[in-house]
């Protein structure tokens, strides 16, 4: 959306200091939330997400020692910033079975608007948080400005990043965040980490819940959350680390119960409908998973990688389950067992449903993790980099070469190749796969066949920003750079880089910046446009701008 005006600037905030960056500063939400003090029902933040064309939902929840098992919270929904014209208004009760959560999702609004919202409860007022509606479905938006997002380890640093994202919503340029999870981690943190995670590793609903709560406070997340809507999926530490459906990377006998009270902290904690709110059975399974028309612009899905896989082949023994990294020819399996799934069999045939009509001048999907293959070392005809191929092209289906980690999309070809030839045969135009998990920033060209570049026979199907950490550590470039060798069809991959990526998309061109956190471990750093991509409609694959 485009017509936002740009905000009144606000002369205090975190933003005033920061060099580049003073003309911007947070909204008035931070200073509130700064102002409050300790004990405030409201010191949990707003949020506001998964909006449609007529309705968006409404978050808080209260925080604070000995609330009642059942406190009324009064909502408002204003179409102006003064909340002098009111749109919409009711009260839900907050209920301990629920952490005090509150999820109010308020039908009937316009499309394509902007609007403003607030709580009261217990006699205190909630900061303000603003939202937004998607345009109506045959409404041809002129642009949207989309935010990708991931990976926010707390003990790993500070969230400048997110200050930086509130910053670029205060003045009309972030319309949604899209976050692709590890929105919180499940560890003990480690002596001497930035700031260190309260109590032990979560295993209990109590446990999930205080670590979300811990992460809550954050005055920056809370701004980011604050601005606009956000659309949220997971990935594996709202649980545990490399988790499969109902395994756990120990193959502990109790990890259903585990997962079951994980989903629940994490609705409770997200801008996501009651109606998904997960019963405890079945380890707590609930549908995540989604599609956004931004009118006519672009078709926006996404999508769940972790509750319907299958599990890793050939853990690590000490384990048994989660991730490793290997030799193909060591676990055969990952090309031969052609049956594994990493969606399930429903979300694909659900995913390709949405690829059957695809009203969008692009299509997006937003999920976990790199799609692009990523080999750490070298398979035949590749070595010599961009148009060594051809040694490769001469290759029997199913060789066994290159070294890979099981738990991405490496560690399910199969299910790859299937979601990618639904592109190919379907002529989807302007797919965009987005991603997260790695903890770096990659640009990639997606084919059918990663190890084929003929145009012919195997055609660009798809480009692929994964963007990386917000806080999240990475591992050290060398390491990046020596793989990338192997993976020509990997344009960029920058693992040192914390931060976000920011989308600009109109009809005619998809704008990526990478925005980078100059030091993680400051809350005040400077954050900065990395490098830039565009992608133009019609052809495949980004261009590098800068
Ligand atoms: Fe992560
Ligand atoms: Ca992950």
């Amino acid at each position: 959306m485009s017509d936002l005006p740009r905000r009144r600037l606000l002369q205090q905030g975190l933003g005033a200091g920061v060099a580049g960056a003073a003309w911007l500063a947070l909204p008035a939400f931070v200073r509130h939330a700064r102002a409050a003090g300790a004990p405030h029902p409201f010191a949990l933040g707003v949020a506001s997400g998964s909006p449609t064309a007529s309705s968006v939902v409404l978050w808080t929840r209260l925080a604070g020692e000995a609330l009642p098992p059942e406190v009324p919270v009064a909502w408002v929904l204003a179409a102006d910033e003064a909340f002098t014209r009111l749109v919409a208004r009711g009260s839900v009760p907050a209920r301990e079975a629920d952490a005090h959560s509150v999820h109010v999702e308020v039908p009937g609004l316009e499309p394509a608007r902007w609007y403003w919202y607030r709580f009261d409860a217990l006699g205190q007022r909630s900061p303000a948080g603003r939202t937004c509606t998607a345009p109506a479905a045959d409404a041809a938006p002129a642009r949207l400005d989309f935010a990708v997002a991931s990976c926010q380890r707390f003990d790993h640093g500070h969230w400048a990043a997110w200050r930086d994202a509130a910053e670029h919503a205060a003045a009309g340029r972030l319309d949604l965040v899209l976050f692709l999870g590890d929105y919180i981690y499940e560890y003990t943190s480690p002596p001497g980490a930035v700031r260190a995670h309260e109590g032990g590793a979560t295993t209990t609903l109590e446990g999930y819940r205080a670590r979300y709560a811990q992460y809550r406070r954050d005055p920056l997340l809370q701004a980011a959350h604050a601005a606009c809507p956000w659309i949220v999926i997971w990935d594996d530490h709202e649980v545990e680390n490399d988790y499969a459906g109902l395994q756990g990377e120990r193959l502990q006998p109790d990890f259903a119960a585990r997962r079951a009270a994980a989903y629940r902290a994490w609705w409770e904690h997200m801008p996501l409908p009651p109606a998904l709110r997960p019963a405890e059975a079945g380890g707590g399974a609930m549908t995540i998973h989604g599609r956004l028309d931004w009118g006519t612009l672009a078709r926006l899905q996404w999508i769940d990688t972790r509750q319907f896989r299958d599990p890793q082949l050939c853990p690590r023994p000490d384990r048994g389950g989660g991730s490793n990294t290997v030799r193909l020819r060591d676990c055969p399996g990952l090309v031969r067992e052609t049956a594994r799934t990493l969606l399930g069999a429903a979300q694909e045939r659900w995913l390709a449903e949405g690829w059957s009509t695809a009203p969008g001048v692009w299509n997006l999907l937003a999920q976990q993790t790199l799609m692009a293959r990523f080999t750490r070392e070298a398979v035949a005809g590749q070595a010599a980099g961009p148009g060594g191929g051809a040694a490769a092209n001469g290759r029997e289906p199913g060789h066994l070469e290159g070294r890979y980690w099981t738990d991405g999309w490496d560690g399910y070809p199969a299910a790859r190749r299937r979601l990618l030839s639904v592109l190919a045969e379907r002529r989807v135009p302007n797919a965009v796969v987005l991603g997260g998990d790695v903890h770096a920033n990659y640009v990639a060209d997606l084919r059918v066949d990663p190890d084929d570049d003929d145009a012919r026979r195997s055609p660009l199907v798809a480009t692929e920003f994964c963007g990386t950490s917000i806080s999240s550590r990475g591992s050290p470039q060398r390491v990046v750079d020596a793989a990338l060798a192997f993976n020509p069809h990997i344009r960029y991959g920058r693992s040192e880089e914390r931060g976000y990526l920011r989308f600009t998309l109109t009809r005619e061109r998809l704008d990526a910046e990478m925005r980078v956190v100059a030091d993680v471990a400051d809350p005040h750093s400077a954050v900065r446009g990395a490098a830039r991509f565009v992608v133009e409609a019609g052809n495949v694959g980004a261009v590098r701008r800068d």
